[in-house]
């Protein structure tokens, strides 16, 4: 885990290091085929991969929250420590399966025949749907090949994915692994012959399915929305259950609320499902999405304008009821940032710098030169070093966004708030979402008095290496590191000298 890890937001071993051989060995061990697929759904850059907690929570955390689902990681000891610690801290209150390794078991093939040995074990129906096995970093690396297990045990599905750290770049594009396969799954299913009803039946109306988790509220005000339109509300995907893939996957438009879910967007689209981007955020993302929605499922112009009519003026009134008088920078790795700087625009901020870690897709593009037009600068895979370098340049009222930059904002005394604890834990979409921001971003601005008392308290108290209280403050000796670092060279020298030819 690293920079990002939202749980102590202190910097942790940059567990990628060895990325580029991780890579090479993977693709020695057959799995070239899997990386070039995460490269094209997943693509880098401007740099290679945003400080972000280890990817594989992701897909750890969408199947941790399904109803009869079993969960099975194979990797190393501290990788799956750390994944199992931060799910129970997330409350997961769900096992977590492991299956261990060593030196042998991985290079003899015997790490494999355990974790067939573990599935078969758990595979049974009067618990499961669903048995997810993930291959962490150096199993995929080993190639250990989850696809030679079966499919289905008794009737229970095994679903098998790769997430390496070394090939998916952020925990958001990891849910994304697990849905997509999952969709795969049930598509092929569906395809077969019958398939399971939704636990509350079929809808009586035609469903729009929702991509990207959000807040619970949110899908009820997105249904409040479609219904003008004679359309309801469809699966959530990631969704909670296995037999709602099926539902899902029978919607009549996908709105990819969060852009980042390219894998599942090919399942819906190899399904005949048209994928639209955005979402019902504020007055003017409401009224665009509501169009794009009319248009795409052939909704009349007469029930278009009884849905903006009716909605409109309700968003418009709640947005000038709670403004936000602020200079905001915003980031973020849940997908929905350019969102949110939408909605705080239109609440009255003035937000100079959005940066998300999640990667430039097609579904984010209106949204995008929607704040680009308003001088926003928009960061897709952004760095904490941009994320840090916009606080500077823009010298904000208000931070929002991952640990680090939120500790940074405070040390300075800017008030700051947690872009997933706080931000994402509120309505955002349609009436409900309007004005819901205003009163926890103007809670935190009254802060601000606070934060110069504190900072004023601890006035001399030291920083970075000197930070306490001390009888006499720490010495620096940066000649010891010189020293060292000299040490270091020389032994480099004298290993690549020694080299064998
Ligand atoms: S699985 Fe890979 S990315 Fe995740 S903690 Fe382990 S080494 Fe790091």
């Amino acid at each position: 885990m690293s920079a990002r890890d939202d749980l102590s937001g202190t910097p942790a071993p940059d567990c990628s290091g060895e990325r580029a051989r991780l890579r090479e060995a993977a693709a020695a061990a057959g799995n070239e085929e899997l990386l070039e697929r995460y490269a094209a759904d997943y693509p880098t850059g401007p740099h290679d991969q945003p400080q972000s907690m280890c990817p594989a929570f992701g897909s750890l955390r969408v199947g941790l929250r399904m109803r009869r689902t079993a969960t099975v990681l194979s990797g190393s000891a501290c990788c799956v420590y750390g994944l199992t610690f931060t799910s129970h801290f997330y409350g997961a209150r769900r096992t977590v399966g492991y299956v261990p390794f060593n030196s042998e078991t991985l290079v003899t093939g015997k790490l494999f025949e355990d974790i067939r040995d573990a599935v078969f074990e758990l595979a049974d129906p009067a618990k499961y749907d669903a048995v997810v096995v993930t291959n962490l970093c150096v199993p995929t690396a080993s190639g250990v090949p989850l696809k030679l297990l079966p499919k289905e045990i008794d009737g229970v599905r095994i679903v098998c994915i790769d997430v390496p750290g070394f090939g998916v770049p952020t925990h958001a594009e990891a849910k994304d692994v697990l849905a997509g396969a999952m969709l795969a799954y049930a598509r092929a299913e569906a395809a077969a012959g019958p398939v399971q009803a939704p636990r509350e039946g079929r809808a009586e109306r035609p469903t729009v399915t929702l991509i990207g988790e959000m807040f619970p509220a949110d899908p009820v005000a997105i249904g409040a929305l479609l219904e003008p339109l004679g359309l309801a509300c469809g699966p959530n995907v990631p969704t909670r259950e296995w037999r709602e893939l099926y539902a899902a996957l029978d919607g009549v438009a996908v709105a990819a609320i969060h852009p980042f879910y390219t894998a599942s967007v090919r399942e819906f689209e190899a399904a005949g499902r048209p994928v639209v981007g955005s979402a019902p955020v504020g007055h003017d993302g409401t009224a665009a999405w509501l169009e794009t929605i009319a248009e795409t499922t052939g909704a009349s112009p007469a029930q278009l304008a009884a849905a903006q009519n009716r909605f409109l003026p309700m968003i418009r009134d709640a947005l000038a009821a709670n403004p936000i008088d602020a200079r905001i920078t915003l980031s973020g790795y849940e997908g929905s940032e350019l969102l949110v700087a939408r909605l705080l625009i239109e609440s009255g901020a003035d937000v100079r710098y959005v940066g998300t870690a999640c990667p430039r897709t097609r579904f984010s593009a209106d949204d995008c030169a929607w704040l680009e037009e308003r001088g926003v600068m928009v960061r897709y895979r952004a760095s904490l070093e941009q994320d840090l370098a916009a606080m500077a340049e823009y010298d904000p009222h208000l931070v929002i966004g991952t640990t680090p930059v939120v500790q940074q904002a405070k040390s300075r005394a800017i008030p700051a708030l947690y872009f997933t604890n706080l931000i994402s834990a509120r309505p955002l979409m349609g009436v409900a979402g309007a004005g819901s921001l205003a009163q926890v971003i103007n809670t935190a601005l009254a802060g601000q008095a606070r934060f110069e008392r504190m900072r004023s308290f601890f006035e001399g108290v030291g920083s970075g290496d000197t930070a306490g209280v001390w009888q006499e403050p720490p010495r620096a000796h940066p000649e010891f590191k010189a020293r060292f670092r000299r040490q270091r060279e020389r032994a480099r020298a004298r290993s690549s000298v020694e080299e064998p030819v």
